[in-house]
């Protein structure tokens, strides 16, 4: 299937929600730095899964942001997609948990009104910690499942709608697809496709935002920045130089 896509299905009453993605990955993986080849795979699997949410977004929610963390490593990707298809993401490395092997993810929706929503889960790897988010956070009877093909990442939604009970069958019609990736699997199995939505490389910051992290600073160290601070968006590298008063 096309990459750089979010596609939307029906299946009985179960709803599928298809990821692909390949250039953005590459793009983020660029841009943070990322050379390691299992860094990239956690990529793609974390920008895949928040790519699924952020296609069933509540109404007055503006963009969520899904932030892995391994604790032994100290390493976290966080992703941050909105409804429209714009995506962004940043990896950092902080103090390891020694004797920790447990994965941490921590989903934040951020609203309109300016609210911030988060929930964490805990799990022992990343499939683990998607499982942990599906039954605690979303409480829905859901599947989800990442597949490799070459550097591109697909990522299977598959969620009971209210009152379904088919998602096991669901599952079983839609296998041909995990292992050919052609999405007209999809409509044999028979899966009605509700749309499709191109994803692309994009950030929510601003100079706005840039003025907020700067007046979160302690003051100790927003006296060293002098009279103009540069603020540098870790999601994307755009810089931004605030009047620091
Ligand atoms: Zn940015």
């Amino acid at each position: 299937m096309k990459s750089e896509t979010i596609q939307r299905y029906i299946h009985g009453d179960t709803s599928i929600i298809v990821s692909s993605l390949h250039g953005i990955c590459e793009e983020i993986a660029n841009n943070q730095g990322i050379s390691a080849n299992g860094d990239y795979l956690s990529l793609g699997t974390a920008a895949a899964f928040t790519a699924a949410l952020a296609a069933e977004q509540k109404e007055n929610e503006t963009y969520l942001t899904a932030c892995f963390k391994w604790a032994r490593t100290g390493k976290s990707i966080a992703v941050t997609a909105f409804g429209d298809g714009r995506m962004c993401a940043y990896i950092e490395t902080s103090e390891p948990v020694k004797e920790a092997d447990n994965t941490i993810l921590e989903v934040t929706r951020h609203s309109d009104v300016g609210g911030e929503y988060v929930s964490v889960v805990v799990g022992k790897n990343v499939q683990g910690t998607i499982n942990a988010y599906i039954s605690e956070s979303m409480q829905r009877n859901a599947k989800w499942k990442a597949i490799r093909d070459g550097k591109t990442t697909i990522g299977v939604f598959v969620q009971e709608l209210p009152g379904a009970t088919d998602l096991r069958q669901t599952w079983e019609d839609i296998k041909p697809f995990f292992k050919t990736l052609d999405d007209g699997e999809l409509i044999k199995a028979g899966c009605e496709k509700l749309g499709e939505r191109e994803l692309k490389f994009g950030c929510h910051c601003s100079r706005r935002s840039a003025q907020k992290i700067l007046e979160t600073l302690p003051v100790s160290e927003r006296e060293s920045l002098g009279k103009t601070a540069e603020i540098v968006c870790k999601f994307c590298g755009k810089k931004y130089e605030i009047e620091n008063e």
